[in-house]
């Protein structure tokens, strides 16, 4: 039998016996409190209570049953065993009144005490593993209701991806009623949206027995897509197998829808602090509604750097980076205040130039052009820009000038670059 944490107060006055039984003792125990009369037993148990309770019964100071009494005070359910001589019949009935759990005739036969503690401290393990039972299954309801009331969406598929279990928050955002779900693949709510590539990925994380973390695309079943910020993490048997996995996620369908409306309200190119391309093509928009209405003139200048890609590929991404922001310096110091310039995409750039027509746009182009082709760069010897020109005729729609204006650049780059081309 194992010593489990078992703790044993014995109490004897006669020295022999005490010695001779309390060396027997310790096998059972992991600690043993010795006392040489109740009164010196009853200030241990109260100090240690321990798990079982050894006493003669004929002691100086307290008697065995004074302080048995006292001790079932403290602990009606104590585990007691008391040890008695032959002439001790009659405190014998007291004792079975006090409720003892077993007693041991002097001469002490070894043989019965470790009979009886063998028992004893069965029952003690069994009530500690049926206490530790009732833990484990008042932690698991716990669990389970905090699961059920989680706002989060928690689904535990087994490794085949079969749904066993959805939380009442996954359902009411799939739609789906649990019974709709559950033994069904949780290919059921796949969109349509993710490669297969995508997917292998996740299978390959799970059942590597890694947790797996990115936001799906998935489908209700009202066939609306939804953005699931999930995490995947994978339960493993005691063998480190894999067996279930659970997901929790959240539903961040208008956090996205948000975060793009941000985006795009967001004005500012971030490298180079001109208008971003959402916002030049608002501008554009608006003049284009203006002209129309007062029937003004407008132009459009796109302006592209010649062979930057040799610029970052000669000094350095940062050297590119440092190339885009003193470009922009030098436009800005060169055109009217009432024109907008903004980069347009990577090294692209474009100008809207209010009350400006072709001829005007041209030469303004062309300052732009020298400009920048007589400034010096640091780090990079000499830059040059190609710039495609058109203005707007009345009632076009956005794309058409556009589309012009791209042609237009594509002219000059087509022409040999560092010039400015007008359609
Ligand atoms: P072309 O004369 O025909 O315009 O040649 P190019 O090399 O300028 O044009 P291409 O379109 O081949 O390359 C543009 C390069 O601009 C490629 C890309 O890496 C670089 N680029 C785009 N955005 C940035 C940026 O923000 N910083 C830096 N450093 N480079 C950028
Ligand atoms: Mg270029
Ligand atoms: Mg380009």
């Amino acid at each position: 039998m194992s010593k489990n944490d078992i703790t044993i107060l014995y109490v004897e006055d006669e020295v022999h016996v005490r010695e001779m039984l309390s060396r027997f003792l310790q096998r059972f125990c992991t600690k043993i409190y010795i006392a040489k009369d109740g009164e010196e037993g009853l200030s241990l148990y109260k100090k240690h209570h321990p798990d079982i309770v050894i006493s003669d019964i004929r002691m100086p100071k307290m008697s065995g049953l004074e302080m048995v009494e006292a001790i079932k005070k403290i602990n009606p359910s104590q585990l007691i065993m008391l040890i008695t001589a032959h002439n001790d019949s009659e405190f014998l009935h007291k004792a079975i009144n006090l409720g003892i759990d077993g007693y041991i005739l002097k001469p002490v036969d070894l043989d019965a005490v470790n009979e009886k503690l063998e028992t004893l401290i069965q029952r003690i393990q069994n009530e500690r593993a049926a206490q530790q039972l009732k833990k484990s299954e008042e932690k698991l309801k716990l669990l389970s209701q905090a699961v059920e009331q989680m706002h989060e969406m928690v689904q535990i598929t087994d490794v085949d991806g079969k749904i066993i279990y959805v939380n009442p928050a996954a359902t009411e955002n799939t739609q789906y009623e649990e019974s709709e779900l559950i033994g069904k693949s949780n290919r059921i709510l796949k969109s349509g949206e993710h490669s297969k590539k995508f997917y292998d990925n996740l299978w390959k994380t799970v059942l590597d027995g890694k947790t797996y973390q990115n936001t799906l695309i998935n489908k209700r079943k009202d066939g609306s897509l939804y953005y699931d910020e999930k995490i995947i993490s994978p339960i493993k048997d005691k063998n480190g197998k894999v067996r279930y996995f659970v997901s929790t996620s959240r539903d961040i369908t208008q956090r996205v829808a948000l975060e793009k409306e941000l985006q795009k309200l967001a004005t500012k190119d971030a490298l180079t602090g001109l208008y971003n391309r959402y916002k030049m093509s608002t501008l554009i928009e608006d003049e284009i509604k203006r002209t129309k209405r007062y029937g003004e003139v407008f132009s459009l200048l796109m302006l592209d750097i010649d062979k930057f890609k040799h610029v970052n590929d000669t000094y350095g991404h940062d050297v590119g980076d440092y190339v885009l922001q003193e470009l922009s310096r030098i436009v800005l110091q060169t055109i009217r205040k009432t024109d907008s310039f903004g980069r347009w995409g990577g090294e692209e750039f474009m100008l809207l130039a209010p009350h400006t027509n072709a001829e005007q746009a041209m030469e303004l182009a062309q300052k732009i052009r020298k400009r920048v082709e007589e400034h010096s760069f640091e780090h990079v010897e000499k830059i040059t820009v190609s710039i495609g020109v058109t203005e707007y005729i009345n009632t076009e729609k956005e794309t058409s000038l556009l589309k012009r204006v791209d042609q237009a650049l594509y002219e000059a780059k087509a022409n040999g670059r560092n010039q400015v081309v007008c359609f």
